[in-house]
């Protein structure tokens, strides 16, 4: 028996693809009242079209999450439809290249617009129905990229910090009334967004051996797939982490503890 989360309302952002869908796949499982919120126009239809069986159980918005105005309006058509919200999974993201010297103003506005400001809005908005309710939790997808680096990511890395902080400080703000805040940093999950990267990295390789290549990088051997991330995200939505808050949890296949310099012969 997996956790059962019937009678809760969960807003999953960014979850026509990727993470996102991963969770909404997992929400659903659970027996939650589901509503997807994404830019994709057309991925969105196809989610609505793969859960029509579920008239009552999942809807969908089209939103910019990095837009106060229409976050403001899809969270309160959100709860026009269904009373509450007791789950918030923030996945909207986007991933950016660029160094410190070469990263222009634009590039660091829009990562930090999509990947942190979407995250202080969405909780701005839903947070005061979870305080009326004294109960309520929103989980953040940050990444291992807030912990460890690489080259090249100097605002997708930034962001991902800020929102380790951002969780924190919400937990701090939001404890007294019973909601909790957590962030969750994946290592490399197949998605649409790691493929696109593969693809732009892969030189001479195809994407697949790209995403093994990069799977071979984290101890158990392999990338993660969505579900995976969402079978963390139902835990911290349920009562079974009623204590957790303002944690910054990694799921990585070990790729975050290993130290990256191989002993001969090993
Ligand atoms: P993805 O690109 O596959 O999916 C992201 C979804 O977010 C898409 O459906 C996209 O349309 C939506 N989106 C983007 N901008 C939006 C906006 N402004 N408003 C509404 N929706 C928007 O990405 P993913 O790999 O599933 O990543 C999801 C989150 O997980 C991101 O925050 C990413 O940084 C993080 N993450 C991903 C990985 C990975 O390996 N895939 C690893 C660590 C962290």
């Amino acid at each position: 028996m997996g956790i059962d989360l019937s009678g809760k309302v969960v807003i999953v952002t960014g979850g026509a693809k990727g993470i996102g869908e991963g969770c909404v796949q997992k929400f659903l499982d659970s027996n939650a009242i589901v509503i997807s919120f994404d830019l994709d126009d057309s991925s969105l239809a196809i989610q609505e079209s793969k859960h029509a069986n579920l008239e009552s159980s999942f809807s969908s918005h089209v939103v910019d999450v990095s837009n106060e105005a229409q976050v403001e309006d899809a969270v309160t058509k959100v709860l026009a439809a269904h009373g509450r919200i007791d789950g918030l999974i923030n996945c909207a993201g986007i991933q950016t290249y660029g160094s410190v010297t070469d990263t222009t103003e634009e590039i660091w506005d829009r990562t930090f617009n999509v990947n942190v400001k979407s995250m202080f809005l969405t909780a701005k908005y839903v947070a005061p129905a979870m305080i009326a309710q004294k109960a309520g939790s929103i989980v953040n997808i940050s990444s291992v990229q807030s912990l460890m680096s690489q080259k090249t990511v100097v605002a997708y890395a930034a962001s991902k910090g800020a929102i380790n902080a951002l969780t924190r400080a919400s937990a701090i703000d939001l404890a007294i009334s019973g909601v909790r805040v957590n962030a969750i940093l994946p290592g490399s999950v197949d998605t649409p967004m790691l493929r696109t990267s593969a693809d732009m990295h892969r030189g001479e390789k195809s994407i697949e051996e790209v995403l093994a290549d990069w799977g071979a990088g984290h101890p158990l051997g392999r990338i993660a797939k969505s579900s995976e991330i969402g079978d963390l995200a139902v835990f911290l939505i349920s009562d079974e982490s009623a204590f957790i808050t303002g944690q910054s949890i990694v799921i990585d296949g070990g790729l975050s503890i290993q130290v990256p310099v191989i002993l001969p012969g090993k």
